[in-house]
């Protein structure tokens, strides 16, 4: 698997899972570390971004503790490792058992809402909305006019984690409508446009009418996730992913 560039400055490598790199002037700056894989394969992915770029990678930034993402951070222990406080507090919870023979390799850098990182001139800004889970965070290079969207952006139905929230969801699509930029990297599958965001915003807004408009009339749990279902939208992952997601999101209404 190689990286592909997606800009002067900006590589993705498209494996599964998504991992984006940024070279700033004096280090590639890496978002999210990836799944499980091989450690032969994780070692030639660092040694191909630090190859292409010149330059080392010092910093990784992940979008949101789950294992497709984190789980090959021990190829960054060297790294500052930057993360929201809640995902540093959801990954130490998780306890997940490492790759034999490497560190555990914890969040080295934590900020609550929102993170900027500078280096000459390019600027990437870090926030977290929450949305596919409460600790779900962008990336925003301005320079490049590249957004890194983590999970809140996949193909097919949106699957929303634990802490999964429609109100924040749709809070965070529609501030990535407000950002200026070309590209978006979403957390899997090819990259993206805004146009793609505009339609499943619309999906989500719709989802929300409808539970809020059920909800006002009193219906009943059952009531409401099976009117949010007869929604038609894009394929799920699999056939309980559907409703799962949406019982999470009306169980979290008040998570606003
Ligand atoms: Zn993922």
């Amino acid at each position: 698997m190689d990286f592909e560039k997606i800009t002067d400055n900006c590589y993705a490598l498209f494996n599964g899972v998504n991992t984006t790199a940024f070279i700033l002037p004096s280090q590639v700056v890496m978002i999210d570390a990836g799944a499980r894989r091989p450690p032969i394969e994780m070692q030639a992915v660092r040694r191909q971004i630090e190859s292409l770029a010149s330059q080392p990678v010092k910093t990784v930034i992940l979008t949101h503790f789950h294992s497709d993402h984190t789980h090959s951070l021990p190829f960054y222990s060297d790294c500052t490792i930057i993360a929201s406080t809640r995902l540093a507090k959801h990954l130490h919870d998780a306890k997940r058992k490492t790759l034999p023979g490497f560190p555990v390799v914890a969040p080295t850098k934590l900020f609550e809402d929102s993170l900027e990182l500078q280096e000459g001139t390019v600027r990437l800004v870090i926030r977290r909305t929450g949305g596919h889970t409460d600790d779900s965070s962008y990336i925003f290079c301005s320079k490049e006019r590249v957004l890194v969207a983590g999970d809140n952006l996949m193909p097919g139905y949106p699957w929303g984690g634990k802490g999964s929230s429609l109100h924040q969801w749709i809070r965070a699509l529609q501030e990535y409508l407000t950002l200026d930029l070309d590209t978006i990297i979403p957390g899997h599958g090819p990259l993206m446009t805004k146009t793609f965001v505009q339609d499943r915003l619309a999906f989500m807004l719709k989802v929300q009418a409808t539970m809020q408009e059920c909800i006002s009339q009193g219906k009943s749990e059952k009531e409401v996730l099976a009117a949010a279902d007869a929604i038609s939208y894009q394929k799920p992952l699999s056939p309980q992913a559907k409703p799962q997601v949406l019982r999470r999101w009306y169980k979290n209404w008040e998570h606003q």
